[in-house]
């Protein structure tokens, strides 16, 4: 499938209706949160991405994307506090998580070390096998160049990542590996899930090695 900023997804085609009902919304404080507790909440949250992030690929399974995205940032934050540049990874297969990691590259003096590339060796041993078949990778921000490449190697049929990596994003920021039309592959992507958390994230990271 491949990637375009306003591909359309379920969610989108839903949003006519959803952006109708927004209009009317007697709670637009919670446009500004990530975590609506309004009582129509249920049924606008899946607009927040596209409002706080206009450029977002809009995940058509949000729900269950939500709770996957919670666990890579939980890595994300534990690399932080080991002194790692804070991203997290989740693999899930089937539906389960199969494996998880922060980056790692400073821990292990090994330049390869991402979340990424981390969960697709651990995902491939569990699995026996190299083809990473019926998975979903979770992570926290765009993969680089090195992780979109390793996300092809593996066959990952889908992508959801949160923030975008203007400075080295290769699935849209700077490169479009993943959506490259030469490729055999082409990975369904999401983006913006979770993404201001993400950012928050790295960005507290750096401002406090200011
Ligand atoms: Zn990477």
């Amino acid at each position: 499938m491949r990637v375009s900023l306003f591909r359309p997804s379920p969610i989108v085609k839903q949003s006519a209706s959803l952006f109708s009902h927004l209009s009317v919304c007697p709670h637009p404080h919670f446009i500004h949160s990530l975590r609506p507790l309004c009582p129509c909440a249920s049924e606008i949250s899946a607009l927040i991405p596209f409002l706080l992030i206009p450029h977002a690929i809009l995940s058509p399974k949000m729900e269950t994307d939500l709770p996957f995205m919670q666990e890579a940032l939980a890595e994300a934050r534990t690399s932080a506090s080991a002194g790692e540049v804070p991203i997290g990874a989740i693999l899930v297969h089937d539906g389960k998580i199969l494996a998880r990691s922060g980056n790692r590259t400073i821990r292990d003096n090994d330049p390869t070390a991402h979340a990424e590339i981390i969960v697709l060796r651990e995902a491939a041993r569990l699995l026996s096998n190299y083809r990473l078949a019926n998975t979903a990778l979770y992570v926290t921000i765009e993969p680089c160049t090195m992780c979109a490449g390793a996300i092809i190697q593996a066959r990952v049929p889908r992508l959801v990542y949160g923030a975008d990596d203007p400075k080295g994003g290769a699935v849209r920021s700077c490169f479009e590996i993943l959506s490259n039309p030469r490729l055999n592959h082409q990975v369904e992507v999401s983006s913006g899930v979770l993404a201001t958390e993400a950012a928050a994230v790295l960005q507290s990271f750096f401002a406090a090695r200011r």
